[in-house]
């Protein structure tokens, strides 16, 4: 049986840049169309171009993608006419294969906002259309605060929609932009609206704010829509859009779907969605969500002992579906809540090759025990823990002792003419030969990592790529004192990722096992010898 097309269309660059303390560059802009077009995402969104200097220039020439790049704009101002509208006139005039207009579907919108009357607004939809199709560019019509105005007035939200399609707009997208819409309601409205529009010029635009945007998206499928709209981890405006990263492996790998649609991203791209999906948030300096559905770094993580068990025995009996079809991995958490058969589980995803009757295993999980119970959390920390068993088995090589580090934070002057100056100083043993180096840093973490990463003599070429990604410090109370748990999570060159850990009453020195564990963990790696 023939399955129908489902379209994506991803306004990350659009919309997701209306998120709080989003601020996208050219060059970000630029990789990240980049990034979705790999995926096989069927239309971008860059951008609105002539609302500000990134975008125009973005849209100012032709770029060469597999995906329709896309540019957004309003429709014709009310009043005017389209060849006498700048606003229209940049955004015909841009470097983009098809045009999103947005236009209002809300008559009291229509009405209050725009103050024009429900005919000259139609009227606009219509001009704007025309004139765009007439450029020969692909039209979309984002009929802003559908839902509301449907419901409001159905026949106007209706003739706004009708009239867009009637031009020849290839899509009329039915937007909550409100965000409050819920599934059943998305589902009968677009039942009625794809008796006057057919489904396969339907698309949704649907938002979070009662976080049921790709419920929303998934019921105006059901009913007849056939573009979904979204935003890499549902980046948007207060509480953000539909979230393509979760949207299209449930689109691929849910059969209520899968048997039904065919989208653009094949099973080998469906493999870069956990790495797309990080990379956005490197891009954007946060750190990914650990919880996220399909890609976060927990989405396939066990903790309890049975469950544990269960899984290598066979993964199918707590996984909904295998991560490696997302490109994520199984976890199998080892902490004091675990037994042996995590910490069998743990050794064998990591290669390491251990009879489970070895009573080094049983002595390795009484210190993961004793160790947690001082702070250290290796359920986290995956390349910590790695090396405490491989150090327990005998298999990590001595690259290089640390025999002296000093850091000192020094005030200069006092008030706002006061400056804090940070520096480190390490010294490092490779093999015979002794290596020190100094660093200024933003403070005493950053100095110590600067120096301790400037020379390690012949293993400095193996940890140029790496670099840290997230630091994260929780001061515990553990009896009577304090002590500080680190976590540091590193990346490489080749975009593989791990955390460590380290815990002390110092923060320095927490840090700094820390550190010392992330470089070795990257020299292990990259097979540095010994
Ligand atoms: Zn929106």
């Amino acid at each position: 049986m023939s399955r129908e097309r489902l379209y994506l269309f991803d306004t990350t660059l659009r919309d997701g840049a209306q998120t709080n303390g989003v601020d996208f560059t050219l060059s970000d802009k630029l990789a990240i169309i980049n990034l979705l077009d790999s995926l096989g995402i069927d239309y971008v969104e860059g951008g609105y171009p002539g609302a500000n200097p990134v975008d125009t220039t973005l849209f100012s020439e032709m770029r060469l993608l597999n995906t329709t790049f896309t540019a957004f704009g309003m429709t014709r101002r009310p009043g005017r006419s389209a060849s006498n509208d700048p606003g229209l006139a940049a955004l015909l005039e841009a470097k983009a294969e098809a045009i999103c207009f947005v236009a209002k579907s809300w008559d009291f919108h229509v009405k209050v906002a725009l103050e024009t009357t429900v005919e000259e607004n139609l009227a606009s939809i219509r001009d704007s259309v025309r004139a765009a199709i007439a450029k020969g560019r692909e039209v979309l019509l984002d009929c802003e605060h559908f839902f509301d105005g449907y419901k409001a007035n159905p026949s106007y939200a209706l003739a706004c929609a009708k009239t867009a399609h009637e031009e020849g707009a290839r899509w009329v997208v039915l937007c909550d932009t409100n965000g409050g819409t819920l599934p059943h309601e998305v589902e009968a409205i677009v039942r009625e609206v794809v008796k006057a529009v057919p489904g396969d010029h339907i698309g949704i635009h649907a938002h979070n704010d009662t976080e049921q945007a790709v419920a929303n998206s998934f019921a105006a499928v059901r009913a007849g829509a056939r573009q979904i709209q979204g935003t890499l981890n549902g980046l948007g405006e207060r509480c953000g859009n539909a979230n393509l990263v979760s949207i299209i492996p449930t689109l691929k790998l849910k059969p209520e779907f899968a048997s039904k649609f065919e989208i653009g991203v094949s099973d080998d791209q469906l493999k870069l969605l956990a790495r797309a999906s990080h990379e956005l948030d490197d891009r954007l300096n946060r750190a990914p969500n650990r919880h996220a559905p399909y890609v976060g770094e927990s989405a396939f993580a066990t903790k309890a002992g049975i469950h544990a068990s269960a899984i290598v025995k066979d993964p199918a009996t707590y996984e909904h579906i295998a991560p490696e079809m997302v490109g994520n991995r199984r976890k199998v958490l080892v902490s004091d809540q675990g037994g042996k058969s995590n910490v069998l589980a743990e050794l064998e995803r990591i290669g390491l090759k251990v009879n489970k009757d070895d009573p080094r295993i049983g002595r390795l999980l009484e210190v993961v025990k004793e160790r947690e119970a001082i702070g250290y959390a290796y359920e986290t920390a995956d390349a910590s823990f790695e090396l405490l068993a491989r150090r327990m088995l005998g298999t990590v090589p001595k690259f290089f002792d640390v025999t002296y580090f000093d850091v000192k934070v020094e005030q200069r002057g006092n008030g706002a003419g006061g400056e804090t100056l940070t520096t480190a100083v390490v010294k490092v043993k490779v093999g015979d030969e002794m290596l020190i180096s100094a660093a200024e840093g933003n403070g005493p973490v950053n100095a110590l990592d600067v120096a301790l990463r400037k020379d390690l003599g012949k293993y400095q070429k193996y940890i140029e790529g790496l670099k840290l990604t997230d630091y994260r410090v929780r001061i515990l109370n553990s009896g009577t004192e304090a002590v500080t748990r680190v976590l540091i999570e590193s990346e490489d060159e080749s975009g593989e990722r791990w955390t460590t850990i380290g815990v002390s009453a110092n923060i320095i020195d927490a840090s700094f096992q820390a550190l010392m564990d992330s470089i070795i963990t990257k020299l292990l790696r990259a097979g540095a010898p010994t």
